[in-house]
């Protein structure tokens, strides 16, 4: 073991030991904080106490972490270089904000992540941006803040690679595969935990292991897949816990749930009469427990029994405004539907059935939310590339080039690493035409359901406009089919240039294409559509030495929510004015009319 002046202000091996056990092994990781603490002077003593009072946390063990930061505090303070004393007692209050979490003030906890936040002076290593990022994910996760909580699992995904330790890196995936999950976005989230579970066995992480089986026992649930999330149940079950004492309890919800996706009542029922459902801290774990509950009791025929349940959980959560995630919910309507039914109260199987199906309908927005993104994080990296390489061809001088080049390349190469691992199955997916290079069809059906959410939420309208190139045939016939793709790729060009950023232009297919227009009103659209027909119109091109005659296009414009409330609808009405425009002559734009039918059945 290293001593004397080195270690007053560097970090000596068993501490960084100790740093790097604290997410793979807290209790030998406290062990070695605690040595270093006591033996060590410096950052090692101040950071030793540090290190213990996040084991202690993570043991939940909160008096024994508060004493451990009592301590962690004043040597903090006494270290003779300010930046590893400010660094010093930022990690004193982020593992303070965990401390304030556990007990259950997530107000309290934000407050004073906040508050480190807008502190200076110090620059945090890797492992304090994952513990930071990681903290503040999961308290934004518990106050609903699902954007800010997915940026954060990110965030903490990519420190967690910079600490090169398998510790952070399978916590980081665990949690972002978890919350993927909340938010069923279930094939992002069966691919992390999956990930998660292959490298917390490999590194004998046991506390990962449990909390991702647990998760995928519930993603498969959630997938339909019966027999693998009773598969998994078995395998969670069959792990030792290691002396770390009520490791499993804290898993027996997702264990009654792999007996109840394979019918097996009894003992779900065994694992749930374990659990004092009032003990339960978080609501999504009221909630799921509540459903599991029901569930079995109306395998059991006692609809009565499984409606007192499930209603008073309702309750509950109405009263209190509690935050569970949608799946939970969802799932409580569905036994509540399916209990009342039994019951012979048709009207109340509806009206539960109704909100489980608004639920639904909310998840499938929320998961294309959180896939819309997970391709954002991808966009950023595109961005990185193309920054570096604009840096790598520019004419800066030596010195800026060299530093900014080394920034550029870490935040590619974390970027890349972070890519590679979260996006294997994003990077297979073509979500571009290739002759245009706008989006494509499918990108349209998986990012429009969260622009409607959203518009719905902020009750903004939304116009959907569908358009296609006049006459596009007679081109192709009389210039051949090389003209036709020249004419479609510059009017694509002109689609991307004079519609504003937020718009999101697609080509659906042919000479057709799609603009989505948040925050617009079909005479705002209309004027925009206008403009863009007369430049197409004025446009003059020419192909190998011939100059090919100019086109024009027709348009139809729906707007949500008058003409619908679905993507289907939406285009399925615009479709309907364009039918109009190029009945009237072509060359024009066409909204839907204001006064549609009336939706039926
Ligand atoms: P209308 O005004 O009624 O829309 O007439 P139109 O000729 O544009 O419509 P129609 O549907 O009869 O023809 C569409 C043509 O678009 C037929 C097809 O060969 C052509 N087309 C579809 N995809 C491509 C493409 O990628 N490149 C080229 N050059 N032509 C394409
Ligand atoms: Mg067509
Ligand atoms: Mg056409």
């Amino acid at each position: 073991m290293r001593c004397g002046p080195v270690a007053e202000t560097h970090r000596s091996p068993a501490l960084q030991r100790a740093w790097e056990l604290s997410y793979l092994d807290p209790a030998a990781a406290r062990a070695l904080g605690r040595e270093r603490a006591t033996t060590g002077s410096g950052v090692d003593a101040a950071e030793g106490w540090i290190v213990a009072a996040l084991c202690e946390v993570r043991l939940h063990d909160a008096p024994a972490a508060l004493q451990s930061l009592a301590q962690a505090r004043p040597a903090c303070a006494a270290l003779p270089d300010k930046a590893a004393a400010a660094r010093g007692l930022a990690l004193c209050d982020e593992v303070q904000a965990i401390v304030l979490r556990g007990a259950g003030d997530d107000e309290g906890s934000a407050r004073l992540q906040a508050a480190i936040d807008s502190r200076g002076g110090f620059e945090p290593d890797a492992m304090q941006r994952f513990i930071a990022h990681n903290s503040r994910a999961i308290t934004a996760r518990q106050q609903g803040h699902a954007d800010a909580a997915l940026r954060h699992f990110y965030a903490a995904c990519n420190a967690a690679l910079q600490t090169g330790w398998a510790g952070p890196r399978i916590t980081a995936f665990s949690n972002l595969g978890g919350y993927h999950h909340d938010l069923f976005n279930l094939e992002d989230a069966r691919l992390l935990s999956e990930q998660a579970l292959d490298a917390a066995r490999e590194a004998g992480a046991t506390q990962a292991l449990f909390a991702s089986s647990a998760n995928l026992i519930t993603i498969y649930y959630a997938a339909g897949d019966m027999p693998l999330a009773r598969q998994m149940a078995a395998f969670l079950l069959a792990q030792p816990d290691e002396g770390q004492a009520g490791l499993r309890d804290r898993h027996v919800l997702p264990l009654a749930l792999g007996h109840v996706a394979a019918g097996e009542t009894d003992e779900a029922l065994r694992y749930l009469h374990a659990v004092d459902p009032d003990s339960l801290r978080e609501a999504g774990s009221k909630v799921f427990w509540s459903w599991l509950m029901a569930r079995c009791l109306l395998a059991r025929n006692d609809a009565p029994g499984a409606l007192a349940v499930a209603e008073r959980t309702l309750h509950a959560c109405q009263q209190r405004g509690l935050v569970a995630p949608p799946f939970d919910i969802m799932q409580l309507h569905r036994v509540l539907a399916d209990a009342a039914e039994v019951a012979g109260d048709a009207p109340a199987a509806l009206r539960y059935m109704r909100r489980a199906h608004i639920q639904y309908e909310q998840m499938v927005g929320r998961s294309a939310r959180a896939r819309y993104i997970a391709l954002q994080v991808k966009h950023q990296l595109d961005e990185a590339q193309r920054e570096r390489d604009a840096a790598v061809h520019g004419h800066r001088s030596a010195e800026v080039d060299r530093r900014r080049l080394a920034e550029l390349n870490d935040a590619l190469l974390t970027k890349v690493a972070e890519t590679e691992m979260l996006h294997t199955r994003l990077r297979e997916q073509a979500l571009r035409d290739p002759l245009t290079g706008l989006h494509n069809r499918r990108y349209l059906f998986e990012i429009v359901p969260g622009m409607l959410e959203l518009a719905r939420r902020h009750e903004r309208p939304l116009c959907v406009v569908l358009i296609d190139l006049d006459h596009f045939k007679l081109l192709n016939d009389t210039c051949g089919h090389a003209a036709g793709d020249l004419v479609l790729q510059r009017f694509s060009a002109l689609l991307r240039d004079m519609l504003r950023k937020s718009d999101v232009p697609c080509r659906h297919g042919g000479e057709e294409f799609v603009a989505v227009m948040p925050d617009i009103e079909a005479e705002g659209a209309h004027t925009m559509l206008s403009r863009l027909l007369d430049t197409f119109s004025a446009l003059r091109l020419e192909h190998g030495r011939r100059r090919l005659p100019g086109g024009t296009f027709s348009a139809g414009i729906a707007v949500f929510p008058r003409h619908g409330g679905t993507l289907e609808q939406l285009l399925s009405r615009a479709d309907r004015a364009l039918y109009a425009a190029k009945h009237q002559g072509r060359a024009r734009i066409e909204a839907a009319p204001r006064t549609g039918f009336a939706t039926l059945g």
